[in-house]
């Protein structure tokens, strides 16, 4: 019998889970195992994972907009599910019982492949991805602040999770973008401004960094940072820049982020780790990560 997983999303299709995992299964050769994109508009959710135990499923990893219900109908779940109030990984047990796991933290602590323990760190967001950001980030040691465009979200949850509210970003060694901005494509006027800096475009030379090159960046880049309260030079008062919005192409806070030579994440590894976490989990296997994180990547120059 076929051991089944999926991602549940509405909308799923464009999601990188199924490649990722069935490249993963394929490498370990677990010939009977199936991943699979599950789209299922929110008013079927309930019956739909009730159901998927039965249909032979044995794990579901979970997206926008269905990890808060993930977590409502799950029979169990962990402490870090229950804190973060979001789950993105159920497991189905033969006897009907669900549990709910929330990997997206852990993933994120385990893609950033430094301790953030006595760390600054800034959130920029205060939705669901903001909300297991802020608190891996406080589990794992780091001394968080948390800005959101409405200032009143951010205040909130600072004080659910006894972390600071900032009004205006400040600096701090870790960025980390948990906004959507940045979610959509670079105008194709706007990249060949970035590679060609063609007379006449927005085009700007900002500071030098450290190797002496001239900083270049584009209207887009500007525009996406003003979205997160932030300058161009400010950035600088940042040492790793994480971008937990993935695309094809850099986004724009990233590019600009490197422009200034900082280390930065993006939000694909960050996708990698938290699948790597949901397998091990749902399989018992170690994941092969470099397979996982081919298979990803090629999506995306698929995209
Ligand atoms: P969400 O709950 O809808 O929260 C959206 C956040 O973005 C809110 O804080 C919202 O601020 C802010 N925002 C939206 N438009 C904005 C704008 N124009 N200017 C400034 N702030 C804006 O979303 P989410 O689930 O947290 O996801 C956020 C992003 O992270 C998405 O792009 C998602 O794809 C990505 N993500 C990636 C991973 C990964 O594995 N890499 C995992 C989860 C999520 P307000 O409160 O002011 O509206």
């Amino acid at each position: 019998m076929t051991s089944r997983l999926g991602v549940l999303g509405w909308p799923v299709a464009h999601s990188r889970s199924p490649a990722m995992h069935n490249a993963a299964l394929l490498a370990l050769e677990m010939e009977s195992w199936r991943y699979q994109a599950l789209p299922v508009p929110p008013e079927l959710f309930s019956e739909t994972v009730r159901s998927l135990a039965v249909l032979g499923f044995v794990g579901a990893n979970v997206t926008i907009p269905h990890k808060q219900a993930a977590l409502a109908l799950a029979t169990q779940a962990s402490d870090a599910a229950r804190a973060i109030g979001a789950a993105n990984t159920l497991t189905f047990s033969g006897d009907g019982e669900i549990s709910a796991e929330n990997t997206d933290a852990p993933g994120l602590i385990s893609a950033l492949e430094l301790s953030p323990r006595g760390l600054r760190a800034l959130v920029l967001g205060a939705g669901g991805s903001a909300r297991a950001a802020v608190w891996a980030l406080r589990e794992a040691g780091a001394e968080v602040s948390v800005w959101n465009r409405t200032a009143e979200r951010a205040e909130g949850l600072a004080r659910e999770f006894g972390v600071r509210a900032v009004r205006t970003p400040e600096g701090a060694d870790v960025l980390v973008n948990c906004t959507s901005v940045g979610l959509g494509p670079v105008p194709a006027a706007d990249r060949s401004e970035v590679s060609r800096g063609v007379a006449g475009t927005p085009v700007e030379t900002g500071p030098e960094v450290p190797s002496g090159r001239a900083v270049e960046r584009s209207a887009t880049e500007d525009r996406a940072l003003n979205q997160l309260a932030l300058t161009f030079d400010q950035l600088a008062e940042y040492s790793y820049v994480v971008d937990l919005v993935y695309r094809s192409g850099t986004t724009p806070l990233l590019a600009a982020a490197r422009a200034h030579g900082l280390r930065t994440l993006d939000g694909l590894e960050i996708l990698i780790a938290q699948g790597a976490l949901s397998f091990q989990l749902w399989t018992g296997r170690q994941p092969p990560l470099e397979v996982m994180r081919r298979a990803a990547r090629e999506q995306e120059s698929a995209a």
